[in-house]
C-alpha cells in the first residue's frame, strides 16, 4: 500500500485547507495546505470536501440484498451499493430467523467472516428477538421471542464477537438481566421495541444501556400522566438515539427538538435502510412480502412504512435541514457519534492522526466525488 497523498482536501471541522497524508490504511499526516510533500501516489482533491466515511448503525439492506437472507451474495449487493453513497461502515441490521435451530444465524456468521469490497462490516446489529410483542411494530410475531437467558446465550454463543448490538425490551427479563448479559459480552445493548415505564427507563439507563434504537418510533408516546421511556430519554445526558430523519418517520419538528434538547453529541443518524436502497422504483419482493419502492418511500402494498429507501447521507442532509445545523454537526451524526457507540473511536469516525482512512469527498454542489476506504480508492464518480 505504501503512502498515499491527499492535497488541496477543505476539512468542515476548521473550515480550512490541509494536505493529509496516508500511510498503508491510516492517517498518519494532516499538514497546512502549503507544506507539500511529494509521493509517487497522490491525488488533487481540488478544495473539495473530504469528510469521514459515513456510518449506519440500523440497515437492513440494499442494492437489492437483504441482511436477512444471511447469504454470501446478499452482502456483497448491500456493501458493494453503499460505498456508492459514501456509507464506509455499517452494523448490518435484521431481525431473527429462529428455524431450523437458528439456521440463519449460522450462515450470518459465515457472512460476517466474509471478506467483501465496498463498506466496512462492524458487526452485527439483531433487531430482537427479546423486544415486547405490543411493541414490535413492522416485526412479525415469528421473530419475536419470550426472554429465556439461554436462548440469548445461544444467540450470543453462534455468533461470537460478530454480534456488536441488539435491540431489546428490557422489562421483559427479570430484574432486566438482559442488560448485564450483552454488557459482559461487550454487546451494545439498545433500548426498543419496548413499552418500559419512565422508571423502568432510567433504571435501564442506569445499569448501562446508552443506546435508543428508533427513537420515538415502537415505544409508548409521551403522556402526562405516563411518561414512558421517552421523557426518561430527553432527560439523560448520556444516552444517544437512532433518528430516522426522513422526514416521514418523525415530523421535522420533532427532529429539531430533539437536537435542541439532547445536543448534537447524542444523535445519531439512521436510515433503517431497505434493500431498494440504489434500486429504481417498482415492486419488490422483500423477505417475502411484496413491497413499493416510490421515491424515498418502502412501504407494503397497504402503504405501511417498513423504514426507508434512503442512504444514511441522504438522511443526515435532511436533519441538518430540519435542525438548522451546521454540515459539520450533521456529519458527526453519522460519523463520531455512530463509531461511539460502537466503542471503536480510536480507529473510525473523524479526520485525525492515526485513524484508519476511510473518507467520503464531495464536490462543490454536495455529490460524491470519491471514497477511500482504508486509504484505497473504493468509489469514484465517472465524469465525462
Ligand atoms: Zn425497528
Amino acid at each position: 500500500l505504501g503512502k498515499l497523498f491527499l492535497k488541496n482536501c477543505r476539512i468542515l471541522e476548521s473550515d480550512t485547507k490541509v494536505n493529509i497524508v496516508i500511510s498503508n490504511n491510516k492517517i498518519s499526516q494532516i499538514l497546512p495546505f502549503d507544506e507539500f510533500v511529494c509521493y509517487d501516489n497522490s491525488y488533487d482533491m481540488k478544495g473539495n470536501k473530504v469528510l469521514p466515511g459515513y456510518i449506519d448503525l440500523h440497515i437492513h439492506g440494499a442494492g437489492g440484498g437483504e441482511v436477512f437472507k444471511a447469504e454470501i451474495e446478499e452482502f456483497q449487493k448491500i456493501t458493494s451499493t453503499l460505498v456508492k453513497y459514501g456509507v464506509t461502515g455499517i452494523t448490518p441490521t435484521t431481525i431473527v430467523n429462529p428455524e431450523n435451530d437458528y439456521l440463519q444465524l449460522r450462515k450470518l456468521k459465515d457472512c460476517m467472516d466474509h471478506d467483501f469490497t465496498g463498506t466496512r462490516l462492524l458487526g452485527l446489529h439483531l433487531e430482537g428477538p427479546f423486544v415486547n410483542i405490543i411493541k414490535k411494530g413492522g416485526i412479525p410475531i415469528t421473530s419475536v421471542r419470550d426472554y429465556n437467558r439461554d436462548e440469548l446465550l445461544k444467540i450470543i454463543n453462534i455468533l461470537g464477537d460478530h454480534l456488536k448490538m441488539m435491540t431489546i425490551a428490557p422489562e421483559i427479563s427479570p430484574n432486566m438481566e438482559i442488560i448485564d448479559i450483552l454488557l459482559e459480552h461487550n454487546i451494545v445493548p439498545a433500548l426498543g421495541h419496548t413499552n418500559i415505564s419512565y422508571e423502568k427507563a432510567h433504571k435501564a439507563f442506569d445499569k448501562g444501556v446508552k443506546h435508543v434504537t428508533h427513537v420515538f418510533n415502537a415505544m409508548p408516546s409521551l403522556h402526562h400522566r405516563e411518561p414512558g421511556p421517552l421523557l426518561a430519554i430527553l432527560e439523560r445526558k448520556d444516552v444517544s438515539v437512532q433518528i430516522i430523519s426522513d422526514g416521514v418517520h418523525l415530523n421535522p419538528a420533532i427532529v429539531q427538538y430533539l437536537y435542541n434538547s439532547i445536543g448534537i453529541e447524542n444523535c445519531v443518524c439512521v436510515s433503517d435502510g431497505q434493500s431498494v436502497i440504489g434500486l429504481p422504483d417498482g415492486k419488490y419482493d422483500i423477505n417475502g412480502g411484496l413491497y413499493l419502492k416510490n421515491g424515498e418511500k418502502a412501504t407494503d402494498i397497504d402503504g405501511n412504512l417498513i423504514g426507508t429507501a434512503l442512504d444514511v447521507g441522504n438522511i443526515a442532509q435532511k436533519f441538518q435541514k430540519f435542525t438548522g445545523c451546521t454540515e459539520f454537526e450533521a456529519n458527526q451524526s453519522i460519523s463520531n457519534n455512530p463509531v461511539k457507540v460502537l466503542c471503536l473511536i480510536d480507529k473510525y469516525g473523524s479526520i485525525e492522526f492515526g485513524k484508519i482512512a476511510d473518507l467520503v469527498v464531495l464536490d462543490e454542489s454536495g455529490s460524491i466525488e470519491q471514497v477511500f476506504i482504508d486509504g484505497a480508492l473504493q468509489y469514484e464518480k465517472i465524469t465525462d
